[in-house]
Formats: C-alpha cells, sequence, structure tokens
C-alpha cells in the first residue's frame, strides 16, 4: 500500500478517520514527527494522538495499560475514544511534544485500519489542517488547507462520518478526567470507570492541546443562543453568513445555512458548513447556539457546544 510505504520511508501521509482526517507519521521517526509540526505550523507543546489497531500495538506505546484501559478498548475500540496514559521510554520525546503522558486511539474506519494494519506500528497524527484552522472531514479540505504541499499523499475515504474530534479520556491521574468531549459521552465512561471529572476546559486551558481558540474560521464568527439572533441579525451592518437551525430565524440581507437538527447529522457536517460559510467571503458569521442534551442526544450537543466556542473566542 503507498500510503504506508510513504510512512515506512519517514514521509508523512494524510488518512481518513471516523472523526477528522489525520495528518500522520511513524511514532517511531521524530524527523517525520517533526515535518508535521512543521507543515501545521503546530505549537511544539501541542501532543499528538498515536493511532494504533488496537491494543497490542496501545501496549507498545503505554507504560500502564491497565486493566480499565482494557475495558474501555473493549467496549469502545475500534472508535473515536482517545485514552491518555503514561508514555513508554521507548516512545521519543516529540512524539508527545515532550509530556510523560500518550494519548492513544483505535480508529474504526476501514481505511485507517488498512493502513495501520498495512504499516504495521503506531501512527501519530493531529488532524490534517493548518493550526488552529477548521478540522479536514473530506480529502478536499485537507488539499484546501494546504496549497502549498503539491505532494502530500492523502488517503481519501469519504466524508468522515462523525465529523467531530474523539472523545479524550485522561487516565494518567485520578479521578479519570475528560479532555476533549466527543461523541463518546463521559456517561458511557462512568458505566465503566465509576467516577470521570469533566472540567471546563475552555475555561482552565491549561494542560496539553487545550488553547480555548480552535476549529476557527477565518471570518469572525460569534455564538448567539435562538432567543438572541433575530435581535442581534438586526444590528448588524454588514450581511452576516448565518448557520442557524431553522431558516425563518435569518432575514435578508443576512445569508442562511441551515444545519440539521439532529446532534449526529450537525456533528458530520458541522466543520463543512464553517468552511462553506467562510468561503461566502463575508466578515461574519454568526452561529446560532444548539440545544441543550436530553437523555437520547447521549451529550453530543455539549461536544458539538464546545467546538463552537473555540471556534468563536477572541
Ligand atoms: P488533534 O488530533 O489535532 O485534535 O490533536 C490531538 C489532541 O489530543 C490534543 O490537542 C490534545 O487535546 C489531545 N492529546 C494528545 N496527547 C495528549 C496527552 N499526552 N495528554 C492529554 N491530551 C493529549
Ligand atoms: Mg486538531
Amino acid at each position: 500500500m503507498e500510503a504506508a510505504r510513504r510512512l515506512s520511508a519517514g514521509a508523512i501521509v494524510a488518512f481518513a478517520t471516523e472523526t477528522v482526517y489525520g495528518l500522520g507519521a511513524d511514532t517511531f521517526n521524530v524527523a517525520a514527527i517533526e515535518q508535521i509540526y512543521a507543515l501545521k505550523g503546530r505549537p511544539a507543546r501541542n501532543p499528538l494522538i498515536a493511532h494504533v489497531a488496537g491494543t497490542a500495538e496501545a501496549r507498545r506505546v503505554a507504560a500502564v495499560w491497565d486493566e480499565r484501559c482494557d475495558r474501555l478498548a473493549a467496549r469502545f475500540w475500534p472508535g473515536p475514544l482517545t485514552i491518555v496514559v503514561p508514555r513508554s521510554a521507548d516512545v521519543p520525546d516529540r512524539a508527545t511534544a515532550g509530556w510523560p503522558t500518550i494519548a492513544i486511539r483505535a480508529p474504526a474506519h476501514p481505511v485507517a485500519q488498512r493502513l495501520l494494519q498495512a504499516f504495521g506500528g503506531p501512527i501519530s497524527a493531529p488532524s490534517a489542517n493548518r493550526s488552529g484552522h477548521v478540522s479536514p472531514t473530506t480529502a478536499r479540505h485537507v488539499a484546501e488547507d494546504f496549497p502549498d504541499a503539491a505532494d502530500l499523499y492523502v488517503l481519501d475515504g469519504g466524508s468522515c462520518a462523525v465529523g467531530i474530534e474523539s472523545t479524550v479520556v485522561d487516565l494518567s491521574g485520578a479521578p479519570a478526567r475528560v479532555l476533549r468531549p466527543g461523541s463518546v459521552p463521559a456517561s458511557a465512561l462512568a458505566e465503566i470507570l465509576g467516577e470521570v471529572a469533566t472540567p471546563d476546559l475552555i475555561a482552565q486551558a491549561a494542560g496539553p492541546g487545550t488553547a480555548p481558540r480552535h476549529y476557527a474560521p477565518g471570518a469572525a464568527a460569534e455564538l448567539v443562543c435562538t432567543a438572541a439572533l433575530p435581535g442581534r441579525l438586526a444590528e448588524l451592518r454588514e450581511p452576516a453568513v448565518v448557520l442557524c437551525l431553522d431558516r425563518g430565524s435569518v432575514a435578508a440581507p443576512h445569508r442562511a445555512i441551515v444545519m440539521p437538527s439532529s446532534p449526529r447529522a450537525y456533528a458530520a457536517r458541522l466543520y463543512d458548513a464553517l468552511r462553506e460559510a467562510d468561503a461566502c467571503g463575508r466578515s461574519r458569521i454568526v452561529i446560532e447556539d444548539v440545544p441543550q442534551d436530553n437523555s437520547q442526544t447521549e451529550g453530543l450537543w455539549s461536544a458539538i457546544r464546545d467546538r463552537l466556542r473555540r471556534a468563536t473566542v477572541g
């Protein structure tokens, strides 16, 4: 397989996963890891997720892989759950940006799984976008973010089905902590782990990879609750593009991008819609805040709101 051959030769490749596209390198090749940081413009202290085929490979990069990890992996792998544990001494410092822990995930997408099988080792990969920009959910998004990297190989797997990044749970301390909400809800983790902390990471902005501004479009973007939306749009002088849940709330000269009403479909559409909004060329993007979660929505609206808040801070 061409992508696996390139990884073995020390090159970086982009590949589809079920969450977002990743930009991958051999975890054990420091020069290849450095290419990821250079191409993305990624801050040096922001660590990468090691993608693995399964728990056997996870054990290769972890110093501690206990029975809680096995239970989580049995329930959620392959899938959109990243597990943070102490890092094995075999893993180069650069692969975790110097942090003593390592984030590990087994992706479910068949393209990612085929790549991992063909390569035969862990692949460190952040999202395949310029640092701080909107994450990519199609191969075209990846190409758009790196117009100068014409030789970047992209393993196309279509549109990402989940569409937002994995849930990250940190098991390196007690109790376990959710470091990034995703489509695996904290409540499902708590069924296996017992107590799980869910700190407000946007307010804290401390620790690996928790910069509050992230996933951001180029235009000024703001998050507005449904009740305040008509008033806010009326007071804007420039025509804005509005990610809304109902077209009726958006009057001319503003332009509506109507988002799906189910949280699964909303998540799958979100990053493409933010890119579409940016491409409209208007100076302002207004995003209607999403509903509160109920017993059916499994924390997904909250995971989406986390991305919306990060796209609109500062
Ligand atoms: P990205 O794939 O671009 O979303 O970036 C990977 C993200 O995984 C980081 O921004 C962190 O949120 C998380 N992560 C990776 N490694 C670690 C780690 N060692 N400890 C905590 N979080 C991590
Ligand atoms: Mg990212």
